[in-house]
């Protein structure tokens, strides 16, 4: 491993450095969404975080086994369902494709699994029987409860040490021993699916299912859960009584990585105030790369506010990077490769090395993508004021390996620093015909024929391409 990732850990409220149980390899569950309606931005936050995660994992060299479940079956689906024409199954099977679908465009790595509660079933039946045979569980009129009381510590990953702060589920109080007591299995309702088991007919409790499919997938410890902030009571909270009540293993989870809210305009998200934005309507309004820059370049812990200003600023900002990052491309391409660089050019170099070193070590200090961007755009500027017009090979080299570092976390830039095959042959052809038609406007203006200089100027602005006359020389960029 190259460098030490430092990770802040919920359990622990602080800053850790990260060692896996057995590296290199890291083991990741991330909870899901409920897929009973279109996922909105917050989604997509909490997605691209946790891919900003293994992406930095596997620029030091460790191998990622991440997994992220779908709750398919749950009070808000079947709810849908009476609301709606739709069949109760047929509602996450929609959610899902469409969850895929836009995690699929902001370029997310795909999870090694996806496991779905409907799937597992007899494995939370098993887990729910193993936790009656240890006294940790009851049966109630209408479900089976996990005993809070028994687990000692109850409240550790959310510091809620008062069992008053505990209360939930409180629907169903007059069925429980003890007001926080919570739901392993729910017994069937009239005209609700279920599930004939040895337990009962029903179907699962919300959190059973994450202990569950971690530990089958996973094994009964493993190195990173995470998920938004809001899970952390009582989702989390549960989900370690349970798991560490069943396999005896402490700490089940050695790092919880939590994702903070989603605001619109300083204002919370939610139903009742109608300012939800669904995924696909917040990519396709900015553009599925410039929106996964927008969702990185904020910390992953600290609350994203979204805002059309600060949409058009990272908007900006990447189309900035974009064209720096295509000239070097382009510039490598034709610019002589003679390795020597003066005295004042190593200055150059050491500048910025420096940026390189920067970058890295604002992203191993707990993934930190605010101080992260803006070294970026500060090397950009530097890039462009002093690197690309010194036209020397191994300082232009520099700065595309700086990208391609930035890249390998922030993957926003895949198509314009690899392309494809015909990349090379493509570029010199293209900078042979551009610099001819440069040629051509020269004349044209020599001869006083503006209209169709201005043409070519414009033509070639539409393409992407800026012209920048300065005295007697014309430079071109890509915009
Ligand atoms: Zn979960």
């Amino acid at each position: 491993m190259s460098g030490v990732l430092v990770i802040y850990n919920t359990l622990t409220r602080k800053k850790e450095v990260f060692e896996p149980v057995d590296p290199p390899f890291v083991k990741i569950y991330h909870c899901g969404i409920t897929p009973y309606s279109e996922s909105h931005v917050g989604h997509l936050r909490s997605e691209v975080a946790v891919d900003t995660l293994r992406r930095t994992l596997r620029f030091l060299g460790y191998i990622d086994i991440a997994i992220s479940n779908f709750t398919d079956i749950d009070d808000k689906i079947i709810k849908k369902a009476k609301e709606t024409d739709m069949r109760w199954d047929e509602i996450p099977e929609k959610y899902i494709k469409y969850h895929l679908e836009v995690i699929k465009e902001v370029g997310n790595l795909p999870f090694y699994i996806n496991p779905k509660v409907t799937e597992h079933i007899g494995d939370i039946v098993e887990f729910v029987g193993d936790l009656i045979k240890k006294d940790y569980a009851y049966k109630g009129e209408k479900g089976i409860y996990f005993k809070v009381d028994k687990f000692k510590d109850y409240g550790k990953l959310s510091r809620r040490k008062n069992p008053e702060a505990w209360g939930q589920e409180l629907d169903i109080l007059e069925d429980k021993i003890k007001p926080y007591d919570f739901a392993l299995w729910k017994f069937k309702k009239p005209g609700e699916p279920y599930w004939e088991t040895e337990i009962g007919e029903g179907r699962p409790g919300w959190h059973i299912e994450c202990s569950t499919m971690s530990s089958k997938y996973l094994g009964i410890q493993f190195d990173i859960h995470s998920g938004g902030q809001d899970l952390i009571f009582p989702h989390h909270e549960n989900e370690i009584a349970q798991s560490e009540a069943r396999f005896r293993v402490k700490p089940w989870v050695r790092y919880w990585f939590h994702i903070g809210y989603v605001m619109i305009d300083g204002e919370k998200m939610s139903k009742s105030l109608g300012n939800i934005i669904p995924a696909k309507e917040f990519v396709n309004k900015i553009g599925a790369m410039p929106a996964r820059f927008y969702l990185i370049s904020t910390h992953y812990r600290e609350p994203l506010n979204i805002k059309d200003s600060s949409i058009m600023q990272a908007k900006e900002n990447y189309r900035y990077i974009t064209s720096t990052i295509k000239t070097i491309v382009t510039a490598l391409d034709s610019l002589d490769r003679t390795y020597y660089l003066n005295r004042s050019e190593i200055i150059l170099w050491r500048n910025l090395l420096e940026y390189h070193k920067r970058f890295v070590d604002a992203i191993l200090n707990d993934i930190d993508t605010t101080t992260a961007t803006s070294v970026l755009l500060e090397a950009t500027r530097f890039i462009n004021r002093e690197i690309i017009p010194s036209e020397k090979f191994t300082l232009v080299y520099s700065a595309y390996e700086f990208y391609n570092i930035v890249n390998n976390i922030y993957a926003c830039w895949n198509d314009v620093i690899y392309g494809n095959s015909k990349g090379t042959l493509h570029t010199k052809l293209t900078n042979k015909l551009i610099e001819l038609l440069i040629e051509i406007r020269k004349e044209l203006r020599k001869q006083k024929n503006y209209e169709l200089a201005d043409r070519i100027r414009n033509t070639l602005r539409e393409l992407g391409i800026n012209l920048l006359d300065k005295g007697l020389k014309t430079e071109w960029r890509f915009i």
